[in-house]
Order: C-alpha cells, then structure tokens, then sequence
C-alpha cells in the first residue's frame, strides 16, 4: 500500500488572464473539496499569480509558479525569484518543464540551480524528467532519466523535492504512455533517487505522471504502486475534468 499522499497538479502554462485564472481556481477549489486524501496544487503564469493566490485562500489547494529564478534579486529582467514566488503565495514551483527545456535552453545545470533556490526558499519543487520520442525509440529512456535526475538534483537535500516523469511525446500529443510504461519509468527513477538520497528518503518521495492525463485514464495510472499524482496540464484548464482528474476519474 501506498504512503505517500497524491499530488494532482495543474499547469496552466501561458493560458488565462488573470481574472479567468481566479475564476478557474475558484472552480478548482469547490471540485477539490470533495476529495480527501489528495493534495492539490495549481500553477498559472506569474502575472496570474496574486489574483489567483485571493482565490485560494483558505482553500487548502495550493499554488505554485511555473518557473524560478536562481538569484533572489538583481539585474535579472524578466526574472522572477524565490522571494518574490513565495511573497506571491506560492508553495510549489515546477522546474526544467520539457516546454523550458525545448524552446528556453534549460538544461540539467540550469534545473539543478533552479531547484536549489527553490528548496533554499522553502518553495516545493516540482522537477520534471522525461525522454523524447527519439530516445524512447532510440531504447535511451532510462539513460536519458539517470542523467536528468542525477545532473538535476546532484547535490540537493531532497526531502521535500516532488519529481515529475513526463514522456515529451506524450505532453499535450493525446499520446498517454501505458500504465506499464509509466511504473517502469518511476520504478527505475526511485532507484536513481535512493542511490542519490538513500532508500528510505526515495521511498517517501512523490514521482507524478504527466502527459496527456485525462479523467478516463487518471485511476488506471494512479493504481501503479510507483505514481504518486499528475502533472497536468490541458485537462487542468477546466476546474471539470482535472476535478475528475482529482478524483482519479470517479
Ligand atoms: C504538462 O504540460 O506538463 C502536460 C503534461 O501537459 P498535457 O497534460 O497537456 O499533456
């Protein structure tokens, strides 16, 4: 039996002002209060941030950014940091989301500075992994994963880091990988992490899902004794279906 309480989190990506963006997570909120035994946590874009925080409040929903800058403040532009997400009323922070990675030069370095600040502000990191499909042809995915968890998250305490496998073709593709594919996947990465943390801490840590979940395939997923949650990111844009993502298609 699991012990580690689910994580369903929603990506919003650049999708909503930030009126909708209040408007959904208010949505979000009443679908989530329903279900128990699972946190959830919502990230839209910076300037959503403040309004949507309003929103959640007193909600136990939580509120995370999409993105972090290493440095606390300086001469940055476009920048946003630690302090300044936490200020906002984040929690959570996703980092070296596979968009960043592809089209904003992230790389395994840039994740591994990213997620030290985060854990330095006491922010929540969601750090995500993932093969493209010419790895996964390739028979590289496991390779690709060792490198991206252990260059990542070399050096880090991580007790409090959530790690996020999403396949990149399977991200926004409609693709989904298989229950199977996805537990060989997290099984293989909590092995990289207990030989990084040790076996104890890689047990307690949460390993979500993501690309292309959806109410219809999110129990069959969840039922894998290695999948911990969901990153989510179209079907989170309707408080509807990530509700039925919440509660794990019911
Ligand atoms: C994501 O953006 O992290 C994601 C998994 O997207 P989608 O659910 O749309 O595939």
């Amino acid at each position: 039996m699991k012990t580690r309480t689910p994580l369903i989190a929603g990506n919003w990506k650049m999708y909503k002002t930030p009126p909708e963006a209040a408007e959904t997570a208010r949505a979000v909120a009443a679908a989530a209060a329903g279900a128990a035994g699972v946190e959830v946590m919502i990230a839209p874009s910076f300037v959503c941030l403040t309004e949507t925080a309003k929103a959640l409040a007193g909600t136990g929903v939580f509120l995370g950014a999409q993105d972090i800058f290493w440095e606390t403040e300086g001469a940055f532009t476009g920048e946003v940091s630690g302090p300044m997400l936490k200020a906002a009323g984040c929690s959570h922070v996703i980092v070296g989301h596979s968009e960043r990675r592809q089209f904003f030069g992230e790389t395994d370095e840039s994740v591994n500075k990213k997620t030290r600040a985060a854990i330095r502000e006491g922010l929540i990191p969601v750090v995500c992994v993932g093969e493209t499909k010419a790895e996964r042809e390739g028979g590289l995915t496991l390779k690709v994963l060792d490198r991206q968890v252990r260059r990542g998250l070399e050096g880090l305490s991580l007790e409090t880091v959530v790690v996020a496998y999403e396949p990149v073709w399977a991200i926004g593709t409609g693709l989904t990988a298989t229950a199977d594919q996805a537990q060989e996947s997290h099984a293989f990465i909590r092995s990289v992490l207990g030989e990084a943390a040790g076996k104890n801490v890689a047990e307690g840590l949460r390993i979500l899902y993501g690309g292309s979940v959806k109410p219809g395939n999110a129990a069959s997923l969840m039922a894998m004794p290695d999948i911990d949650g969901a990153l989510v990111g179209g079907a989170s844009l309707s408080a509807e279906s990530f509700g039925g993502i919440i509660r794990f298609g019911g």
